[in-house]
């Protein structure tokens, strides 16, 4: 049955089209402007407009629309009338569609002349007018080529619907996994083979790698590593041990110092498993924990303990280059903060800043302020630090020092596993990640990092969440250097590869080495630059095409790698030799605890291996004592064939005395019960005596002639 013709159905469309319309003359009479309207403005905040917009008006569209577009500078503001626009007509200079504002194909960074064009969203064209941004991204004479192709997004391992609304409305064509997506947005680290197989136009939101600095344990012990190699520099964390194998060195430092110690399961998260503790007898040895000096003297607000999520950008690692997010969240504990002493240390409203913790309490504050509520916007702190004078600027530099220190930590990690992932990726980055950084401040206003998050959560519960995350996942979306990738052109040149790699004939590739070694030769000879002195190397390219594209889409995101002052450069420059210093992978004397207890653990698994092979063997003994009797027959004479086994075997005295008393005691019971005799005299009564019989008991034969009973004789 076609449920469509049902009456069921029809009704069902009826009342659908009857409440839309209802809602329409009810937002009109209401005077409140249509979604479509909001969408348009949404478009444009996208793109690189701002307003005022000079004109708005709308039209049915009338026909598909050509792709082809530009900006066009224009000498006077222009002037747009409404009109009915047919598919015939000819092209106008148009801002390209798309559900979005997706602004161009071709992009003049110097234009400061109003633009005009067209915004195609649901199923209306809309014409528009406004003059263009003028903000502090640099000027540059030359032209980015942007992929005409739409790109598409797959984000069916997200959780967050947010992601793909936001994408869409960017113009990404929403894929599935299996599909060929340019984007591939996951909450989770995908496997390594998924790195492996992906195309070079492809993007993916992590690096492999990154766990270094995104689990408690791994991130302790760079930050160790690195705070060992420069003891001036790294103190951007509170001492951490990572217990057992640190344990004696946090015992004598509890001796030493009196203080209060916060106790974290390594790979823990949302404030779950944590408490304070100034006594750390009360843990065991062999506990697997990560030990931290609490900062007892945070920075307050209205009384309230809170810490910074930061989000960062992270769009290449080789070479680094960090943007962060100029919005974030300051997240507030629920109960006022007063130093912790044994009588309030299990109070996790006061102490600790989780959103999952604090929103249980009851006094959790919903506020939408700016200046209150326990969540607030990083421009609403930066306005209370300014009325409180401090210097906000060096704040927020201390702690881009901060950000950039604890990835630089976990950099040589990131650059090899990069190069290993995707040796071939030479259009664009393969990867891009948001991290959320959590920064705890003192009252000195020194920010410490906690932690790091490589799926900061992006669910939208509170209007503050709202105004910080949508806004950071389209500026992030539109940073990312995915439009510089040309999908089409790139399969078609894999291709191409794979079939000249399969045609090459064996002398073709001799031929070219020859060739090759020659040109070697007679350019070291005679100095001459070197074909890739002469002609730029495609991946400089399109690594200078990347940067050229990621500074004129920054939207709100602040670039802190390479740093913004030159005179940064040379000190950070720096971390980045830490490998010829001392290796990562280099003993400490907590790696070396590290890898005797995992010795000892080793050893354990091996005893526990051997014993479970023994019982295993010990059963199989049993089974083949239990073999059916045939085959234990045959068994015993194979090994009684064997020569050894004719060999007389120790015979013991007391057992063969026993034999005897055996052989003797029978002898006595068949005399006893005359069994002989019994037998014998039958035989004789019928004639069935052989000689043998005769000549072996002649007395029993001769008493038997004589006509004696011998069964009754003694
Ligand atoms: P989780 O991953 O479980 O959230 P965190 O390391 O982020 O663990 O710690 C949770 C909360 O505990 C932080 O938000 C912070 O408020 C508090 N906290 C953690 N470490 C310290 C510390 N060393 N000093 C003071 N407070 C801390």
């Amino acid at each position: 049955m076609n449920l469509k013709n049902s009456k069921f159905y029809k009704r069902i469309q009826e009342l659908r089209n009857f409440s839309k319309e209802k809602i329409r003359k009810d937002r009109e009479q209401r005077g409140l402007r249509t979604p479509v309207i909001r969408g348009v403005e949404m478009a444009l905040s996208e793109s690189k407009c701002v307003a005022p917009v000079i004109e708005l008006e709308w039209s049915q569209l009338a026909g598909p629309l050509k792709e082809e577009c530009s900006p066009r500078r224009r000498p006077s503001p222009p002037k747009i009338k409404q009109s009915k626009r047919k598919a015939s007509a000819p092209a106008e200079p148009r801002l390209k569609g798309g559900q979005g504002f997706q602004p161009v194909k071709t992009i003049g960074l110097n234009d400061e002349a109003p633009v005009e064009g067209y915004i195609d969203l649901n199923n209306l064209r809309f014409r528009v007018a406004c003059t263009a941004r003028t903000d502090n991204s640099p000027r540059r004479e030359e032209v980015l080529k942007v992929s005409d192709s739409k790109s598409a997004i797959c984000v069916s391992n997200s959780r967050y619907a947010m992601i793909g609304r936001i994408s869409k409305s960017l113009g990404y064509k929403l894929v599935k996994e299996s599909k060929l997506w340019n984007i591939l947005w996951s909450d989770s680290f995908p496997g390594v083979e998924l790195f492996k197989n992906m195309k070079r136009f492809q993007q993916i939101n992590h690096f492999p790698g990154m766990i270094e600095i995104c689990r408690k344990d791994l991130l302790s012990r760079n930050l160790n590593r690195m705070l060992k190699l420069y003891p001036h520099d790294y103190k951007i964390f509170p001492k951490t041990w990572m217990l057992p194998a640190d344990y004696g060195d946090a015992m004598h430092y509890a001796q030493n110092h009196k203080r209060t110690f916060i106790l974290k399961p390594d790979s823990g998260a949302q404030g779950r498993g944590i408490w304070l503790t100034n006594d750390l007898k009360t843990i065991g040895p062999n506990e697997r924990l990560i030990c931290q000096t609490y900062i007892h003297r945070p920075l307050l607000i209205d009384g309230y303990k809170f810490d910074l999520r930061v989000y960062t950008l992270i769009t290449s690692v080789d070479p680094l280059r960090l943007y962060v997010y100029n919005e974030g969240l300051a997240r507030f504990a629920t109960n006022k903060y007063v130093e912790p002493t044994p009588g309030n240390a299990h109070d996790l409203y006061m102490h600790l800043t989780n959103y999952s913790v604090n929103k249980r309490n009851s006094q959790y504050d919903l506020c939408d302020n700016d200046d209150c509520g326990s969540k607030r916007k990083l421009s609403a702190i930066n306005n209370w630090m300014t009325r409180h004078n401090y210097d906000v600027g060096e704040f927020w530099s201390n702690v881009d020092d901060v950000i950039i220190k604890t990835v630089l930590s976990a950099w040589p990690v990131l650059k090899h596993n990069y190069h290993a992932c995707f040796p071939g990726h030479d259009t664009i980055q393969a990867c891009f990640e948001i991290l959320g950084f959590d920064i705890l401040v003192d009252w000195k206003l020194k920010p410490y990092i906690l932690e790091v998050n490589h799926s900061p959560s992006f669910h939208t519960n509170e209007q503050v969440d709202r105004e910080v995350k949508r806004p950071l996942i389209r500026d992030t979306l539109s940073l990312v250097s995915t439009v510089l990738a040309d999908k089409r052109q790139i399969l078609r040149e894999d291709r191409k590869r794979v079939k000249q790699r399969l045609l090459k004939s064996k002398s073709d590739v001799q031929r070219s080495r020859l060739v090759a070694g020659a040109t070697k030769v007679l350019s070291n000879k005679e100095g001459s630059p070197t074909n890739k002195e002469q002609s730029p190397e495609p991946e400089a390219d399109s690594l200078a095409q990347q940067i050229a594209w990621e500074e004129s889409h920054m939207g709100n995101f602040r670039r802190i790698m390479p740093p913004p002052d030159p005179s940064r450069i040379n000190y950070y420059g720096k971390f980045f030799g830490q490998t010829n210093l001392v290796s990562i992978f280099q003993e400490t004397a907590a790696s070396k605890k590290r890898e005797d207890l995992a010795r000892k653990m080793r050893l354990q698994i091996e005893e526990k291996k051997a014993k479970q092979e023994q019982m295993l063997n010990s059963r199989s003994k049993r089974k083949r004592l239990i073999q059916p009797r045939l085959a234990r027959e045959k068994h015993r004479l194979n090994l009684f064939r064997l020569k050894e086994n004719w060999a007389p075997g120790y015979v013991s005295e007391a057992e063969e005395r026993l034999r005897n008393t055996w052989q003797q005691m029978r002898t006595e019971a068949i005399k006893n019960l005359k069994i002989t005799e019994s037998i014998y005299s039958l035989l004789f009564q019928f004639g069935h005596l052989s000689n043998t019989d005769i000549t072996t008991f002649p007395n029993l034969y001769h008493y038997l002639q004589c006509g004696y009973d011998i069964t009754g004789a003694t």
